[in-house]
């Protein structure tokens, strides 16, 4: 059975507000997805393998958005069954971790990885966008990292961090370009947070070195220098976030990007 959701909604906030979650079915993309309906929105989920528990009243478009043609097929479902999008949250990302250094990257591995982080988001933008400009309002989000400012050694997720960075600056640019046309460009950047992709990460670990679980977690907490609060995130503390940017409530934030980490980056 599903958890109730932790927080307060509005049952009525998104209503005929149509919005696309990338990388929805877990995590805090799904966190996100249920968070919108909570509030009345038309929600869309994409994913490469379907959700392990029906997610009703979702469209679910099976796609990889690592991809030109999986990012072409959700632009051209969404372009036919809805006629476009109001509010577009690009948080499907992530890494594998993998032992070696830096050097044991091929162009194939730095290829993969800013496809999914950095090309992703940026494709689905030229798909959607266009169209919000078009009507003259639009929301769109990308879910960055604190990892582009607090880069881990680790082969792979330094290039992780590289793609959030460029993520970043490729956000407030864009920002820039299309806030004049009311369509508002946000980007939030969590730390640690508890999802399926951190467990991932600890399994990573865990194989690759030998250490316990719990001691897996605690090297990530480590890596990032501790988490002052005392806790990893939830994923709906992220929901959270984005449903304020999302909503009218959020109508003069515009090319900012929400560190969202408890209180890990230790600098301003
Ligand atoms: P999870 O690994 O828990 O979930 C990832 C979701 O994205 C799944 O629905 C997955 O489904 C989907 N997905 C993964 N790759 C693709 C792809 N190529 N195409 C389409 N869908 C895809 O991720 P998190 O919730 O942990 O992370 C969400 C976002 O938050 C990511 O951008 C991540 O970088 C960022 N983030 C997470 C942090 C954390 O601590 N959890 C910290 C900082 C940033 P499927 O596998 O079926 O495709």
């Amino acid at each position: 059975m599903t958890a109730p959701y932790p927080f307060a909604t509005f049952a009525d906030e998104f209503a005929g507000r149509r919005v696309l979650v990338t990388g929805g079915t877990r995590g805090i993309g799904a966190a996100v997805v249920r968070r919108f309906q909570l509030a009345g929105a038309r929600v869309a989920a994409t994913a490469r393998s379907a959700p392990s528990q029906a997610m009703d009243g979702v469209l679910f478009i099976p796609a990889d958005v690592g991809t030109a043609a999986g990012v072409e097929t959700v632009a051209a479902r969404l372009a036919a069954d809805w006629g476009g999008l109001d509010i577009l949250i690009s948080n499907a990302g992530g890494v594998e971790t993998k032992p070696g250094g830096f050097e044991s990257l091929s162009d194939a591995d730095w290829q993969a990885i800013l496809d999914l982080n950095l090309m992703g988001p940026a494709r689905l933008d030229r798909g959607f966008v266009p169209g919000m400009i078009e009507r003259g309002s639009g929301v769109v989000i990308h879910i960055g990292s604190v990892a582009a400012r607090l880069p881990l050694a680790a082969n792979s997720t330094l290039v992780y961090a590289a793609a959030k960075a460029g993520l970043a600056t490729y956000s407030k640019g864009l920002a820039k370009a299309v806030a004049p046309h009311g369509v508002r460009v946000t980007m939030i950047s969590p730390g640690f947070i508890e999802t399926s992709g951190a467990q991932g990460m600890i399994a990573d670990i865990v194989r690759n070195t030998g250490a316990s679980e719990a001691a897996a977690r605690q090297q990530i907490v480590d890596m990032l220098g501790g988490i002052p609060v005392g806790r990893p995130g939830r994923p709906e503390e992220v929901a959270e976030l984005v449903a304020f940017l999302a909503s009218d409530r959020g109508a003069f934030v515009s090319g900012a990007n929400y560190v969202l980490d408890g209180g890990t980056i230790p600098t301003v």
